[in-house]
């Protein structure tokens, strides 16, 4: 194998201490499912579910069935693997993978319902998305006569394990009489459904939801963000430590995006560096190469103003951020060696570079960096012994 250009480190204990934190303030009594959509939010999706199913995780959720695909093998029947958007082609393998799935549309019943002959006594296992305001996927209320009868009809083959909505944008007040109106639905719909069907399991909660919303944490919460060490705004985190004595952020990021020096250059006073004239050396300096350009996730917007970390030090980009390299002034940070580790998003001794403040280099927000970082990075957990306790 070749050397990766940049990897990934997943820190176990932090994930561990996220856990922890999670389980004690939200999921108390109730079943706690970790999304682990979009490459779990760039974390990886097989190194997260591995990770979740060995801290005893039972519920994992996905968006696409092509994420339940990449992971199945290690779920198993150790853990529920729920698929959260459209389904399509993909039904058959999911009833024969046991995954379960959201249906939101009397179409999906339908395509689902042609299957039942060839599934051999293989029950399909769903969650109903009711639509509550989002106006993005649900079935509305005037569907329900038809839902109920035909779940009816084929209980022997659709078996009913939840029902379920999302909320239109939890982690801001200014959404607060939306999400209101959303939650009052939602108790209505269940009614509805489960007078026919009886009790199933409700959720309705994301990370700021069950933040802020105590009452719909429901009999489960769906937790993307927060176990990744990531407040869903800066809004639910104050919301969270308000009135709390301890007001430190209880969470920790898990994730340390590093690469090395590949190539160091002493460049003389009005040099250019790089492609074009946006970097002339304003003095003699010294100038490190790294391996990674905007083709690994590190976006050209940081040509010039990125920052990275080298010898426990701050360093700043210097010059274009280019498709594969980007050149690292590294003048002030004497002992600089090829090999080095340099850090792109995370700590080095007691420094750090957020994502945070990746992103507002980059003018993007922390969900949609994470999710960018390139799958083909790989990833590898660390720091995964229990602490000696003193
Ligand atoms: C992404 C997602 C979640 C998790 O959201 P976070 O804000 O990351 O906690 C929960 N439910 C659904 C339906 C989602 O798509």
């Amino acid at each position: 194998m070749f050397q990766a250009s940049s990897f990934i480190e997943i820190d176990v204990q932090k994930y561990r201490t996220n856990l922890h934190f999670i389980r004690k303030n939200f999921a108390k009594n109730r079943e706690l499912c970790l999304v682990i959509k979009g490459n779990a939010y760039g974390h990886g999706a097989r190194c997260m579910a591995k990770l979740a199913i060995d801290e005893g995780i039972t519920t994992l959720a996905v968006f696409e069935p092509s994420e339940a695909a990449e992971i199945v093998d290690l779920v198993g029947d150790r853990c529920r693997l729920i698929v959260m958007g459209g389904v399509d082609q993909s039904l058959q393998w999911l009833i024969e993978n046991k995954v379960e799935f959201y249906l939101y549309s009397l179409e999906d019943l339908h395509n689902t319902l042609k299957l039942k002959n060839k599934m051999n006594k293989q029950k399909a296992l769903v969650h109903l998305e009711i639509e509550t305001g989002m106006n993005r996927f649900g079935f509305e209320e005037n569907t329900f006569p038809d839902l109920l009868n035909l779940l009816e009809d084929h209980k022997d083959f659709i078996q009913v394990k939840g029902i379920s909505s999302h909320l239109a944008g939890a982690e801001s007040i200014s959404n607060f009489v939306r999400i209101k109106k959303q939650i009052r639905a939602f108790d209505r719909s269940y009614q509805t459904l489960s007078a026919r069907l009886g009790q199933v399991q409700r959720h309705l909660a994301c990370s700021a939801a069950a933040i802020r919303f105590k009452k719909i944490r429901l009999d489960m919460v769906r937790i993307g963000i927060l176990q990744y060490g990531f407040w869903p705004s800066q809004e639910t985190f104050i919301d969270y430590v308000m009135g709390r004595n301890d007001q430190n952020n209880p969470l920790q990021r898990i994730l340390c995006w590093k690469t090395r020096v590949v190539a160091i250059k002493e460049v003389s006073i009005g040099d250019y560096v790089g492609y074009g004239i946006s970097y002339m050396a304003e003095a003699a300096k010294t100038i490190a190469l790294i391996p990674v350009g905007y083709a690994s996730g590190f976006a050209r917007k940081l040509s010039n103003r990125g920052r990275v970390l080298i010898g426990n030090k701050i360093a700043p980009v210097a010059g274009l951020v280019n498709m594969n390299a980007t050149a690292i002034d590294i003048t002030d940070i004497p002992g600089v060696a090829l090999g080095d580790e340099v850090v792109l998003i995370g700590n080095q001794g007691s420094q750090s570079i957020s994502v945070a403040s990746f992103s507002d280099y980059s003018d993007q927000m922390n969900y949609e960096l994470l999710t960018r970082l390139p799958a083909h990075i790989p990833r590898y957990l660390v720091n995964e012994k229990a602490p000696t306790r003193q």
